[in-house]
């Protein structure tokens, strides 16, 4: 069993609650935030009673100085973060993007405080020459369908892979792990539930999760389905038009 610290951000609900059951079975450390700390005191009761093992860290990861405290927290409590794990993401309604004026939060919480946590973890594990780097993106960010969303997991994405490469070499691995379409909070009342994709539940991004920490990936696409996605950007011809139809109604 392992033992390694995982950092995990959204594990209140959804694919992160889902990861802390998982990544908990699989013997890992874990520090829980988001939030709605009730949830994540529930959870973390849950799984470890003795509260040594789980640790619940309420943050908002779009606020800088919560993100230095959650860190901070971590490496008091575990003394290093194997493995940091940005999960933690917004979206917007179903509206036109440009209708609401708080859309820059989406790239606060999905793209600037992945980096900026990541930012902060970093640098003890490219000393140690070891650490693990996480990012959730969506397969949104493999074809482009909404503004504002497309843009930060695009961007996490884009992120990840650079990052791969200034780190190779160095010990210290990232993976991306893209989600399709899963039941979670997030796609509770979206309209993509009236398309008939297949929509499986949070464990099978959580699985994913667990899986690439044994073995880095550059990118794993959950479910494998949604893997013919990324064409779609290949054949904008076909593509374009396509996904253009659910749009009309939205601008006015
Ligand atoms: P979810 O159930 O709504 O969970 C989102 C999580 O992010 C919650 O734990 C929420 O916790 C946390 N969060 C949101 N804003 C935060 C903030 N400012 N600070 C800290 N935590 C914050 O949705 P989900 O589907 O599990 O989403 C998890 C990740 O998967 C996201 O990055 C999402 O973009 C990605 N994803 C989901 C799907 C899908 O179909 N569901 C598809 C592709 C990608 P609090 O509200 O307690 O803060």
């Amino acid at each position: 069993m392992s033992r390694s610290a995982v950092l995990l951000t959204g594990a209140s609900s959804g694919i992160g609650e889902a990861a802390t059951y998982e990544l908990s079975a699989r013997g890992y450390a874990l520090v829980l935030a988001a939030r709605r700390e009730d949830r994540l005191r529930r959870l973390a009761r849950e799984l470890d009673p003795s509260g040594s093992r789980v640790i619940v860290v309420p943050c908002d990861v779009a606020d800088p100085a919560a993100r230095e405290a959650l860190v901070r927290a971590a490496l008091e409590h575990f003394g290093q973060i194997d493995v940091l794990v940005n999960n933690a993401g917004v979206g917007l309604g179903g509206g036109a993007w440009w209708k609401d004026p708080d859309w820059p939060r989406v790239l606060h919480v999905n793209l600037e405080a992945a980096m900026a946590l990541t930012a902060l973890v970093l640098p003890p594990m490219v000393e140690r020459g070891q650490g693990h780097i996480v990012n959730v993106a969506s397969v949104a960010g493999q074809v482009a369908t909404e503004g504002v969303y497309s843009a930060s997991k695009f961007g996490v994405r884009g992120f990840s892979f650079a990052l791969r490469r200034e780190l190779w070499g160095s010990g210290v691995a990232v993976s991306v792990v893209s989600p399709g379409f899963v039941r979670t909070e997030m796609t509770a009342g979206s309209r993509l539930n009236k398309l008939g994709l297949p929509m499986p539940g949070p464990e099978v991004v959580a699985q994913a999760i667990a899986g690439v920490l044994a073995r880095p990936r550059r990118e794993v696409t959950v479910p494998r389905l949604y893997r013919l996605a990324a064409l779609a950007e290949a054949l904008p011809a076909l593509s374009d038009p396509l996904i253009a139809r659910g749009y009309s109604a939205r601008r006015r």
